[in-house]
């Protein structure tokens, strides 16, 4: 496979201007231009289908529904014998169910007793609900107001033979398994999940079960991400925790890229003493380090090690979230072929003050909630530090503020993104 160039920019953001910092749009469109799908699609059961995405638009080979049918129990009818004026009676002669249809031919007079989904005899076209006819011995009495071909489901009139009903890309939900078991589909078309290895850099890190000393802390990045990767349904290799020493993080590295069709790190990718990914990645493959212009998660690195793809996110779990969602979940789902849109985005009032010291893109966490007078509004987790996780759990949204703003107000219009639409 032929690699597209990815973009060198040698970053310096030292000041708090943004100068060469990327924004978060143009960072998106180099990952956009660059990644690929990883091209490859296998047959999943329709049982095991939700979540994967769509390989081949899938056409409906017939009509659905088949034929015309009642919205209603009732009476099927000819529409020519609806009263204009006045009643009319109608002699009942025969039932209709849903599964058991009635095979002769309704004529001028008469009608059939119907109930919802069954199929409407020939010569029929309207249906009566059963609350607007009067029934006695076999016969039906129905006024004036009825319209000709109402509660009736038309053939094709939810899918229609050779219409697509799930374009290439698509990501199968719930809804999208009853189509596809309504057309009686039960094998399906999907791409192949990317394989995405992850490991956590660090000398203080110790994963859970190990008892803490002095100066190290649990392993949080690691479950996240494990969570984060789980949710969009890539298939997920956890390769632990790694220590700061260049060798085994070469090694680390040469060995994730090996068996995957991405890898990401977490930790080490901005200029402390001992943040050896920088140099061993540059070292190993083509790998770029932006300043994305956002607080949190501005370092951030990104490139091709070997065959695979590589993503290289900042340490503080919250910075390491923030750059998943708004740089790695898209060029994940565009790997596994998913046809993906902008995150979904609008502005609600605050009814919490949002501190923000002016300077870069902030994304902080929020809660959108209803208030008592039914308004949708958002409100801050608290503190907003880049270390403190909690904002991310209690969170369902990101707040963007941009550069230039200070403290926001109460009531100002701030754009949120909910974590549900990304
Ligand atoms: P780094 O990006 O390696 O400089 O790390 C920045 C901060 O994030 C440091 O305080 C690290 O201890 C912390 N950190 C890095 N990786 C993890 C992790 N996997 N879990 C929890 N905290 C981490
Ligand atoms: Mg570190």
């Amino acid at each position: 496979m032929e690699q597209p160039p990815l973009h060198h920019r040698q970053d310096t953001c030292e000041s708090p201007s943004q100068q060469n910092c990327l924004s978060v749009a143009a960072a998106r469109q180099l990952l956009g231009g660059a990644i690929q799908s990883v091209g490859e699609s296998e047959s999943v059961s329709l049982k095991d289908s939700l979540g994967r995405i769509v390989a081949a638009t899938l056409l409906a080979p017939f009509n659905v529904p088949p034929y015309d049918n009642s919205a209603m129990d009732g009476y099927a009818v000819r529409g020519a014998d609806l009263p204009a004026a006045a009643q009319t009676r109608l002699a009942i002669i025969g039932t209709a169910l849903a599964g058991a249809p009635f095979t002769d031919e309704v004529k001028a007079g008469q009608c059939v007793r119907i109930m919802t989904g069954g199929v409407m005899p020939r010569g029929s076209d309207t249906v009566i609900m059963q609350e607007q006819a009067e029934c006695n011995n076999d016969v039906i009495t129905i006024g004036a107001g009825h319209r000709v071909g109402q509660y009736v489901r038309h053939a094709a009139e939810d899918l229609a033979a050779g219409q697509a009903v799930l374009m290439t890309g698509k990501r199968i939900t719930p809804a999208d398994m009853g189509l596809l078991a309504s057309l009686g589909i039960d094998n399906i078309s999907v791409s192949r999940r990317p394989r995405v290895a992850f490991f956590s850099t660090g000398d203080e890190l110790r994963a859970s079960g190990v008892s803490l000393d002095e100066g190290t802390i649990y392993d949080s990045n690691r479950n996240a991400l494990y969570g984060l990767l789980l949710n969009i349904g890539v298939e997920p290799l956890d390769l632990g925790i790694v220590r700061d020493d260049r060798d085994t993080l070469r090694k680390a590295l040469t060995a994730a890229a090996a068996q995957a069709d991405a890898v990401i790190t977490t930790g080490g990718v901005s200029v402390g003493d001992a943040d050896f990914v920088r140099d061993t990645l540059v070292a190993l493959g083509e790998v770029h380090f932006w300043k994305v212009g956002i607080k949190p998660g501005r370092p951030f690195a990104f490139g091709r090690i070997a065959q695979a793809w590589f993503f290289g996110l900042p340490g503080n779990p919250v910075s390491t979230m923030v750059t998943y969602y708004q740089f790695v979940q898209p060029a994940l789902r565009q790997m596994m072929g998913e046809q993906i849109h902008s995150p979904l985005q609008f502005k609600v009032p605050c009814s919490t003050t949002l501190k923000k010291t002016p300077g870069r893109m902030e994304f902080q966490r929020g809660i959108l909630e209803t208030d008592v007078k039914g308004e949708t509004v958002v409100r801050s987790t608290g503190g907003q530090g880049s270390n403190i996780l909690r904002s991310m759990s209690d969170a369902n949204c990101f707040i963007i503020l941009p550069a230039e703003c200070g403290d926001v107000p109460v009531g100002t219009l701030v754009d949120v993104q909910p974590f549900a639409g990304l």
